[in-house]
């Protein structure tokens, strides 16, 4: 059985690695180079926590995530994980956190909740100002995303029952003919073809166009004074949503860099378009930093990255079959990469075992076991 790949960020490579360990041929074709520096997987780090607002489905997930990725070390001979614990803040009346605390009590997987008298003993660099509440979970932490994906790519380059092709456009798929056609016109064919396209899936299969919404987003790196930095190299991971901005903050394990990302959606912009930030796109971002970072003044912008994925409306992943032999594998909404080897392995699993396709999407939309 042979299965083509078009896309090779997280989710083409995570699946064709869990192909190959189950004896099946594959061929990947990625647009550039393999790892594709503009792909969604290609930043320094991406986070996986148990805290998921409503989302109980995905809160469940995450402890099969976590498996999924030590299977992988093994393989790649290499972990690529920090952990960091998670502390979720919420303020200015959203209730995020507490959404969160709550599901994870009903899942038996309490947070701590932390006074604001407290907060700021614990956690010194933060300013509890405007925080409402605050619940900490020593779970979580920090995937090195692109050293992953650049691993995973050299690993997969050296199984034999893998095609790696990298500057290879795919223009057409024919998900009932179970094929794709390059640039150049060349037709592959297999039993199965995955577009796992990121951002850019709506080319590819224009029908998803509007339900896969691609989102410009905007992230920062900072370098901060050494003693700062050495308290942020502890961490924690930091989720912050005070209704105005919803911050992320990445601390800077083993030596990568000090990050800063906005969780609300643009759903705008082109993946092929401009990726040049404007001031005003760090605006909201910067004025949060400013009033929950002590000693921020201090701190100087390294460098802005901005980045692409797709969302829906619901935040919930899509991997659904289409035609008789193709699947779309869309596990976004800027919050996928954490479920990365676990989304790779399950689709696997499900083509060569032929479970009923249904039930793969329900599960993989964090349908199975949520509790909304
Ligand atoms: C700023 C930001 C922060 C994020 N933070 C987190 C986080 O903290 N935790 C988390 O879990 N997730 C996070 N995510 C989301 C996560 O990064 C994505 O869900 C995940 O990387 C998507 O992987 P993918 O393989 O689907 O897409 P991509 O990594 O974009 O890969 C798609 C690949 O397909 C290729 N391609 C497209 N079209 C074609 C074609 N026609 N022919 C050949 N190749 C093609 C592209 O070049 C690309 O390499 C974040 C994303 C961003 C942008």
């Amino acid at each position: 059985m042979k299965t083509i790949i078009v896309g090779g960020g997280i989710m083409g490579l995570s699946t064709a690695w869990a192909l190959a360990k189950s004896g099946q041929d594959v061929e990947l074709f990625e647009q550039g180079p393999l790892p594709n520096p503009l792909a969604s997987s290609m930043d320094e780090h991406r986070l996986i926590r148990h805290p998921y607002g409503d989302h109980t489905g995905y809160a469940r997930l995450i402890d099969d995530a976590f498996v999924a990725w030590d299977e992988l070390w093994r393989d790649l001979g290499q972990r690529l994980f920090a952990a960091t614990g998670t502390l979720a803040l919420t303020g200015n009346g959203a209730d995020w956190a507490l959404r969160s605390a709550a599901s994870l009590a009903s899942i038996e997987r309490p947070m701590t909740r932390l006074s604001l008298a407290e907060l700021p003993l614990r956690f010194p660099m933060l300013d509890s100002k405007g925080v409402e509440h605050a619940f900490w979970i020593d779970t979580g932490g920090v995937l090195f995303a692109q050293d992953i994906t650049a691993a995973l790519a050299r690993y997969l380059s050296h199984q034999s029952n893998v095609r790696l092709h990298s500057y290879t456009p795919i223009r057409a798929v024919d998900l009932e003919l179970g094929q794709a056609v390059t640039e150049t016109g060349t037709v592959h064919t297999a039993d199965t073809v995955v577009v796992a396209a990121g951002a850019w899936v709506g080319r590819l299969m224009p029908a998803s166009a509007g339900k896969l919404v691609p989102s410009r987003q905007i992230v920062i790196y900072f370098r901060l004074p050494d003693d700062q930095r050495a308290a942020w190299s502890k961490g924690p991971m930091l989720i912050d949503k005070t209704g105005e901005v919803g911050l992320y903050l990445v601390p800077p394990m083993e030596g990568r860099g000090m990050k800063v990302g906005d969780h609300e959606f643009s759903r705008s912009g082109d993946p092929d378009g401009s990726r040049e930030a404007t001031p005003g796109e760090m605006k909201p971002l910067l004025d949060r930093c400013a009033s929950l970072l002590r000693g921020f003044e201090q701190w100087r912008i390294d460098r802005l990255k901005v980045c692409f994925y797709t969302v829906t409306d619901d935040e919930r992943f899509v991997v659904e079959k289409q035609g008789a032999k193709g699947w779309v594998m869309s596990p976004c909404s800027g919050h996928g990469f954490k479920f990365g080897a676990l989304m790779g392995k399950e689709l696997a699993r499900t083509i060569v075992s032929e479970r009923d396709p249904g039930q793969h999407a329900r599960w993989a939309a964090g349908l199975e076991g949520d509790t909304k």
